[in-house]
């Protein structure tokens, strides 16, 4: 069964980068009945920024890959942007731990005043590291995450969370962490969730679109997101979801009858409808 013009179909986290398949991987993703990307940074270059100009490059190149996808698929692109927590490792030994914290402020700082010139839609991947660190690169971490906590309240805008998989209590904490910085836990989304949980103390999953796991959370009341965090780097290749995985999982669903089609909303339009506060619109797909 063909997806319903009109509806949008939207992969809520992916990266592409110059130097891997770019407008490619999102014409197969148009291809496959896909309609919008939220396009979070990434480094393009080998070793983390460690200058506030080498993110302010890095995030240009994401817009510039942004409105290079717009232009050649029609494919409606959201850049999400911030310093990644996890550069802070490598730039801790870089520059030192201290520089390193300075320049993840600055970094956020720089992503949340592009936000608010409305070009980017977001602040992320903020968050924790997923491995062990030193207890000294941890504290540094954690005073950049709370610093992102300010810069969102302070731009109203969300925050796309980078951290170990949570269960209830873990996002729990994360809406105790937000509210105590005076941001909507509504606002605080929680990327590559790989476990369902019903209780998510008003914070936010996206869902890695696995077959097994679209099948568990497609019942959920919205707010909820699926993304398939799509790397484009062909040296780890099948590390994540391909990006034409978000329209194969919705064409399953919208195969279940016309109620499926009511259900797809939610993660497609609802859930960006009250996270973001915009709605996701598009053209009809019946004209060309
Ligand atoms: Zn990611």
């Amino acid at each position: 069964m063909p997806l319903p013009s009109g509806l949008p179909v939207v992969d809520h986290h992916c990266h592409l980068s110059p130097t891997g398949e770019g407008v490619r991987a999102a014409a197969r993703f148009r291809s496959a009945g896909g309609t919008h990307l939220f396009l979070a940074t990434q480094n393009y270059r080998p070793g983390p920024p460690t200058t506030l100009d080498a993110y302010r490059e890095q995030f240009e190149t994401t817009f510039r890959l942004a409105d290079q996808v717009r232009a050649e698929t029609g494919v409606v692109v959201y850049p999400v942007v911030a310093p990644y927590p996890i550069d802070l490792v490598a730039a801790t030994e870089a520059v030192g731990l201290a520089a390193a914290i300075e320049l993840q402020r600055r970094a956020l700082d720089l992503a949340g005043s592009l936000i608010r010139e409305r070009r980017a839609v977001a602040l992320g991947e903020v968050g924790q590291a997923h491995f062990p660190v030193s207890d000294a690169v941890t504290a540094g971490i954690e005073a950049a995450f709370r610093h992102a906590f300010e810069v969102a309240r302070d731009v109203g805008c969300p925050l796309v969370v980078h951290s170990n998989d949570l269960d209830a209590a873990g996002f729990a904490e994360l809406a105790d962490r937000a509210r105590a910085a005076g941001v909507p836990p509504e606002r605080v989304v929680k990327h590559y969730a790989r476990t369902r949980v019903t209780s998510t103390s008003g914070v936010v999953p996206s869902y890695l679109a696995k077959r097994d796991l679209v099948r568990e959370v497609e019942h959920d009341p919205a707010p909820w997101f699926l993304e398939t965090d799509f790397l484009d780097d062909p040296r780890r290749q099948g590390a994540v979801l391909d990006l034409a995985t978000v329209p194969r999982r919705a064409q399953a669903i919208a195969a279940e009858g016309p109620d499926a089609i009511e259900r797809l909303r939610r993660p497609f339009v609802d859930s960006v409808e009250r996270v973001y506060g915009f709605e996701p619109v598009t053209e009809d797909r019946s004209t060309p």
